[in-house]
């Protein structure tokens, strides 16, 4: 398996040929497919929102077998979500897992706007906490991602992964009008 910071790079660095136009993995070919059949090694695991405009392997130019992808409208670390994370961490090996928000999330836009409360859902209840008091949308998203990070970096089960540093959590930002991939600061 690769570093956690390997695994960071070759996303930025897959993000960055997207930006360009440049954008060439060879790993989407039907032969490539064929030899991936028996087993799947992703370098990397993300949890990200359901939104149609930012289709993962796309936007980071990756191939088949490169991310395992959690996707969920506001990106939220369900119970679900973590148990497909710890999959990834824990059966596939995988070194990072990056949580990614985007702009103009409808879900994040939802609960600011009081179209979907607390009350009303996991999702919303699991957004509404994080951006109480944010009135810029960009802000509420971001904060979104960084109480989602501490969820998932606070999951008992990927303690031991953590504190050796086989593994890292990182949150990220999507930008629609530049398509550039903003990855967070993150403490681990
Ligand atoms: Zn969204």
């Amino acid at each position: 398996m690769i570093s956690p910071d390997k695994a960071l790079n070759a996303l930025k660095e897959g993000n960055t040929r997207f930006v360009k136009d440049e954008a060439h993995s060879p790993r989407q070919s039907s032969e490539y497919r064929k030899q991936q059949i028996a087993d799947q090694k992703p370098f990397c695991a993300i949890l990200t929102c359901s939104d149609s405009r930012l289709p993962v392997e796309i936007l980071f130019d990756q191939g088949i077998g490169d991310i395992f992808v959690v996707r969920l409208a506001g990106n939220v670390a369900s119970e679900t979500a973590m148990e497909s994370l710890d999959f990834a961490v824990h059966v596939l090996q995988t070194s990072l897992i990056v949580v990614m928000g985007h702009q103009n999330c409808g879900a994040v836009n939802a609960v600011i706007n009081h179209l979907a409360d607390e009350d009303l859902g996991e999702i919303a209840s699991r957004i509404y906490p994080a951006i109480q008091g944010k009135k810029n949308m960009k802000e509420a998203v971001i904060a979104n991602v960084e109480a989602q990070v501490k969820t998932v970096e606070t999951h008992s089960l990927l303690q031991p992964e953590l504190a050796s540093g086989r593994l890292k959590i990182c949150g990220a930002y999507y930008d629609f009008e530049t398509g550039l991939v903003d990855f967070l600061s993150t403490n681990s």
